[in-house]
């Protein structure tokens, strides 16, 4: 899922997300709630409407933000790029929710897992996450278990006020619900999550943390803890995951469906370019299936010199509209460089159309495999 932070995904329009064949988008309920406000999109009769992309929207809970914004309030605050100056900085959180101030202007809010299904009700989006406390990894086993038995309230909560409310968001669609697995790098609390969210019922389970997609050992060694308690009918998907190809390839071996990350775009904006190709697709055994690339970490750096006077695409094989027009290394290296705006839209096509691609090959092997 390409990531739209603010209701777009950056640089890119509808037709291109369209073109690069995107089935789901992904929109943040944090940023969105404080700006222009979750009201404002129900009474424009929703975010598919407000943005102008009917295709599927996933809105996260918001929990994130929440936790992890705080940090960044500090250093605004210190910069004084802050009206207001929040009296706490940091998200205040109880067994009801949470109390956090905003990163725009210091103004205090207070999330409850049914606060956070109701925005998500407002957005109109297709599916909803529950309300989740995310725990940094360098948590204590004592705390962490504190804050998983929260999460595991707040989704039985937000399930009870979806169901409360027939599934459906503020302007009658269906919404599906999915759970959050938690609990750090602790398998015990791993396995117990699991256990818990997969026994509510919802209609996707995903995996969440700071680790998660950030530290890919550790991932998929979560992965692999609960891999066996999760239904085989139901999506999996694992939360901020999708920097690297080769992330994607592990996660999909290791039995996951759903993705998203802002790496795609952002990488893009900063020179790096994907290249490379999965291989040995062929083979039935996942484990044996490859992703090699000449470039480090599947990279390429469009800034470097040596593409000066380079007249080849992108990537040769590569079907996006950048690489299929025609697009020059050269060019593209000329427009990063000075930092003209047609570079960011080139460069984001390509990158989230190789991503795209990726899984959709991924898609094929797996289900022939
Ligand atoms: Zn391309």
């Amino acid at each position: 899922m390409p990531v739209g932070t603010q209701a777009t995904v950056k640089a890119l329009s509808p037709e291109d997300l369209l073109y690069s064949k995107a089935q789901i988008i992904l929109a943040n309920t944090y940023h969105l709630y404080l700006r222009p406000g979750d009201s404002l999109i129900k009474d424009l009769t929703g975010l598919h409407r407000f943005m102008n992309w009917d295709g599927p929207i996933l809105t996260d809970s918001g929990g994130f933000q929440v936790f992890s914004l705080g940090k960044q309030i500090e250093g605004k605050q210190k910069l004084g790029l802050l009206e207001r100056t929040p009296t706490k900085v940091m998200s205040k959180i109880t067994d009801d929710g949470v109390e956090f101030s905003s990163y725009l202007d210091g103004s205090k809010h207070f999330f409850t897992p049914e606060k956070a299904i109701e925005i998500q009700r407002n957005l109109n989006s297709d599916i909803v996450m529950a309300f989740d406390e995310c725990t940094p990894d360098t948590a204590t086993e004592t705390y962490t278990r504190e804050a998983l038995n929260r999460t595991h309230a707040w989704a039985k909560r937000c399930k009870d006020y979806w169901e409360q409310h027939e599934r459906l968001s503020n302007l009658g669609q269906y919404q599906a619900l999915c759970g959050i697995v938690q609990g750090a790098m602790h398998r015990n609390l791993r396995e117990e999550s699991a256990h818990a969210i997969v026994g509510m019922g919802f209609d996707g389970v995903a995996v969440g943390g700071e680790t998660i997609g950030y530290n890919m050992q550790g991932t998929l060694e979560i992965m692999d803890w609960i891999r066996p308690l999760l239904p085989e009918d139901k999506p999996r998907y694992a939360m901020g995951l999708g920097r690297d190809p080769q992330d994607i390839l592990d996660a999909v071996r290791a039995g996951f469906d759903m993705f998203d990350c802002v790496a795609p775009t952002r990488l893009a904006r900063n020179g790096a370019l994907y290249s490379g190709v999965l291989d040995h697709l062929d083979q039935p055994n996942p484990a044996d299936w490859t992703f090699a690339s000449e470039f480090s970490k599947g990279r390429l750096q469009i800034g470097n010199a040596r593409w000066a006077r380079d007249t080849g695409t992108i990537q040769e094989d590569c079907d996006c509209w950048t690489c299929t027009q025609g697009f020059s290394r050269a060019y593209l290296r000329h427009l990063y460089l000075t930092k003209e705006l047609l570079y960011y839209r080139l460069a984001s096509i390509h990158n989230v159309r190789f991503m795209i691609r990726l899984t959709e090959h991924l898609q094929t092997a797996t289900l022939s495999s």
